[in-house]
């Protein structure tokens, strides 16, 4: 055993979702209800994180925010979206249909992504806003429109200065060719603006292509176009850790044992993207984005707030206004930061020829991550209904998945938890909401997919219902008391 405290990952957490699982017996009782493991998703955590970001839109230029659909699938989140009275930003034929069927008018619609063939004869007349991803599209829309319909045009770009390539957009060097399509076929597309989406946190790269845009969209006056929209994509970050000097004290006991040093905390030989040379730890891990500590809404504010040099050092808040230039954003995992969680149950724990402790969970490592992602944030465990008195101290443990394979591992870095869990004890995944539920999830060795469940405070406890039956009515975001009782 270590005499100092074992290091930690502590998840930031809502103080709504924090209440509820808090709440004697609510996560249990919604699985013994529903069954486990179980997604939840939390709708108010939704609508607040809309309304942080509304909030520093207020001010500014014209503005439409387009939930990125792809983030999750839940309907719940859809339905809050539309009710909110923001846009939607679909990524496939049937992420289209169920905006649709939520609520959304296709004048609140924009698709991007790859489309294809099939897809964009779909969108032809629909009235979507269609967010080019190459010429191809460009091209085809035209063709496809015919006399028919004028389609209206979102053209992303990518390749600007000092910025990773991407597979996405018209790289710059081709937009001779984009200005000729647009003005030669005015009548069938309806140029609306330039769009970019990086995703990345370094500030200088988003300015970069805010000034890129910028200066073709002059360009696009100046041919006669009339665009009115700049789309600045998404990609504003989450928080994951509510304690940036305990992650850090973690990541540097990680790098130590991976030569070696102390404890061992990595399982089967990974390395997290770290480059092992002469005695040193080089790169940078796969689980970079866990350490980043700030928010979307204020990389939102900073953007905004920039000044531009070829604007005499006006702010891109000011740029766009006088240009009655609406600012378009599509933010996915900003808006579901921390509005979803993922509980599974302990199945047994068992200890390996190494004499690591495996907890050994009923869901698979898919289930809450991509593959090639690891989790840096700890899991929560809470213990089964059967269970009172912990009859250990804290433990460094690896969690394991359901799957009979080597590496369904759900954690390849060791984890404590407070205490050794015992079989029917819960554990919870915080802030799975954002690509972790069912980015990658699948169907192997038969599982079925586990249930997703909305969850919505209500005055005196919680409602818990399927995500697809959701619906947002009367939501409202109740202040979080500390008792609560029964959930319906
Ligand atoms: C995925 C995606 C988004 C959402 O990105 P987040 O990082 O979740 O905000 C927005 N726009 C486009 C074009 C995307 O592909």
């Amino acid at each position: 055993m270590r005499a100092s405290a074992p290091p930690r990952l502590p998840a930031k957490i809502d103080p709504l979702v924090r209440a509820f699982l808090a709440a004697p017996g609510a996560a249990e009782s919604a699985l013994t209800r529903f069954g486990s493991p179980a997604h939840l998703v939390f709708p108010q955590v939704f609508a607040a994180n809309l309304e942080r970001l509304r909030t520093v839109l207020e001010h500014g230029p014209g503005y439409r925010i387009c939930y990125a659909h792809k983030v999750n699938q839940s309907r719940a989140f859809v339905r809050t979206a539309e009710r909110a009275a923001i846009a939607i930003d679909v990524a496939s034929r049937a992420e289209l249909a169920g905006a649709m069927a939520a609520g959304f008018d296709p004048a609140r619609i924009e698709v991007t992504g790859p489309k294809g063939e099939a897809f964009l004869r779909d969108l032809i007349g629909s009235g979507v806003t269609v967010n080019i991803d190459n010429v191809w599209e460009l091209r085809r829309i035209a063709e496809l429109a015919g006399a028919r319909a004028n389609v209206p045009v979102l053209v992303r770009l990518s390749g600007f200065a000092a910025t990773p390539v991407s597979r996405f957009g018209v790289p710059l060097c081709q937009v001779d060719e984009v200005f000729e399509v647009l003005t030669a076929e005015r009548g069938r597309i309806a140029f609306r603006g330039f769009a970019f989406h990086i995703d990345s946190g370094e500030p200088g790269e988003r300015l970069r292509a805010v000034e890129t845009c910028l200066e073709l969209t002059e360009r696009a006056y100046s041919e006669g176009l009339s665009p009115g929209v700049l789309d600045i994509g998404g990609g504003f970050r989450q928080v994951f850790t509510e304690d940036a000097d305990a992650f850090d004290a973690y990541v540097g006991a990680l790098r130590e044992s991976l030569l070696g040093r102390g404890e061992p905390m990595a399982w089967g030989g990974n390395t997290f993207g770290f480059h092992l040379d002469g005695g040193a730890v080089h790169g940078t891990p796969v689980f970079h984005k866990y350490a980043n500590t700030v928010p979307a809404d204020r990389m939102l504010a900073d953007l905004l707030d920039a000044g531009l040099e070829a604007h005499g050092g006006r702010t891109f808040a000011q740029v766009a206004a006088e240009n009655l230039l609406e600012v378009w954003l599509e933010p996915g995992k900003a808006l579901v930061d921390h509005a979803g969680i993922t509980l599974a149950r302990v199945e047994f724990v068992k200890e390996t020829a190494d004499g690591s402790v495996l907890v050994n969970l009923d869901l698979s490592r898919d289930t809450v991550t991509p593959a090639d992602q690891e989790v840096m944030v700890d899991p929560l465990l809470l213990p089964g209904s059967a269970h009172a008195q912990p009859d250990s101290g804290p433990v460094g443990v690896f969690l394991a998945g359901r799957l009979c394979l080597e590496r369904d591992l759900i954690t390849n870095h060791k984890v404590w938890l407070p205490h050794r869990p015992r079989p029917g004890d819960l554990i919870v995944f915080p802030n799975t909401a954002a690509y972790h539920m069912d980015l990658s999830a699948a169907r192997a060795s038969m599982h079925p997919l586990p249930a997703k469940l909305a969850v919505v405070h209500r005055p005196g406890g919680y409602e818990i219902g399927h995500d697809d039956e959701f619906d947002p009515g009367t939501l409202g975001r109740e202040s979080v008391g500390p008792i609560w009782h029964g959930v319906q």
